[in-house]
């Protein structure tokens, strides 16, 4: 039996992650939920799963929360703000922490449940991308795994067991290629907020979905890999994959290749990082390869997709570099689905703000560094925006 505490639990990888508890209550304990502001739902599993520490970050909602649950008994441990979220993280009683919170909100969290001794299902990507070079110390000092709950990571993951050192020799991460897959380049100057919204395979919050449509998901995957498996950026390649069924690969010394393959469900992936070493046999739809018919394969198209070089450059300049370009992203895709800015400004965006950072600390930042990194780059984006012209709405 495992204890869990659950950051984001109102969000995309919080409701599926409280699927599978629901699903496997002899393998897996809900003790914490942490959530941002969406009290019904929260309440809603607090009734649900009884957790022990409960936490919402829009303070103002506290009130609101308790009275929702007035009437249970016992009560949980109530707590609001970032640090009733960092309290969740680092409750006594788990033993590992999912961390579903988008953004580099999540980072600080993260850090406190490491520091804490939890294992960690990373489903939080800036956790590595921007803070790596403090993360992967901390992972040393208090002997934490972190178990990776992307699909493509996850696929990497998988691959590697049974790999001795030195064994891998190159990343092949799979992308389905987004929104705008089929599109041609002409056409995505006026696409929309909800043309972006529209994942062909993959069913996910609203800012992933837009990082998958811009393919800068995949470039923020590519430094999460180097981060999570010690790959330099020169083995770590993208291949488009329409059919999101090998969720990625990987080549071997001997070139043999390895691949995971199933379904596009994030629940496997979440899964295998709770279970972790174990296999939980499940009653899921088994992947039938003649119904999944065709697997096809091209080139990611760069001019296309600027977001991935800019990735591959801001993770080989390391440092602070990799926390510039996602808080740049973070902001410029908020714009966008504000509708403050057109697609194509995403991109532009970034690369301006990535182009006027000039790092510090550059090959070993400190937290407060990259904390100091993220709100530069973010101030930084709005102030591109200003100047670039405004969406037509
Ligand atoms: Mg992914």
């Amino acid at each position: 039996m495992k204890a869990i505490s659950l950051l984001g639990s109102t969000g995309s990888i919080g409701t599926q992650t409280l699927d599978i508890a629901a699903q496997y209550p002899d393998q897996f304990q809900i003790v914490g939920l942490a959530a941002g502001s969406n009290v019904e739902l929260l309440a809603q599993q607090v009734r649900q799963f009884h957790p022990k520490i409960v936490a919402i970050c829009e303070k103002e909602k506290l009130a609101e929360l308790k009275a929702a649950i007035a009437d249970l008994t016992p009560q949980p441990i109530l707590l609001s703000g970032d640090e009733g979220i960092v309290e969740v993280a680092r409750y006594s009683e788990a033993d590992v922490v999912v961390t579903g919170i988008v953004g580099c909100a999540g980072l600080l969290p993260t850090i406190a449940a490491i520091q804490a001794g939890k294992d960690i299902a990373l489903a939080n990507k800036e956790t590595l991308i921007a803070g790596g070079p403090v993360v992967l110390p901390l992972l040393q000092q208090h002997g934490v795994k972190l178990l990776p709950a992307d699909s493509e990571h996850s696929a990497i993951f998988q691959c590697l067991q049974g790999v001795p050192q030195g064994g891998l020799r190159r990343i092949l991460l799979t992308a389905s290629g987004g929104a705008f897959r089929d599109l041609p380049v002409e056409k995505l100057a006026h696409v929309t907020v909800a043309d972006a919204l529209k994942h062909p395979n993959w069913s996910m919050g609203r800012k992933i979905t837009i990082d998958s449509a811009t393919l800068m998901n995949k470039g923020l995957e590519v430094i999460e890999a180097h981060y999570l498996f010690g790959m330099d950026y020169d083995h770590i390649d993208i291949v488009i994959h329409p059919q999101s069924i090998i969720h990625s690969l990987i080549e071997l010394q001997d070139t043999s290749v390895l691949a995971q393959l199933g379904w596009a469900d994030m629940r496997l992936p979440l899964l295998y990082a709770l279970s972790y070493p174990d296999r939980i046999a499940t009653d899921w739809k088994p992947l039938d390869l003649v119904k999944a018919g065709d697997l096809t394969f091209r080139e990611p198209d760069h001019q296309k997709y600027p977001c991935m070089k800019l990735a591959y450059a801001a993770g080989r300049a390391g440092g602070c570099m990799p926390a510039v370009l996602n808080a740049a992203n973070e902001q410029a895709v908020a714009l966008f689905l504000d509708e403050a800015i057109r697609f194509l400004d995403i991109p532009r965006l970034i690369e301006q703000v990535c182009d006027r950072y000039h790092p510090q600390n550059l090959s070993n930042p400190a937290l407060e560094d990259i904390i100091a990194a993220d709100q530069w780059a973010r101030q930084e984006a709005l102030l591109a925006s200003q100047q670039v012209p405004v969406a037509v709405r």
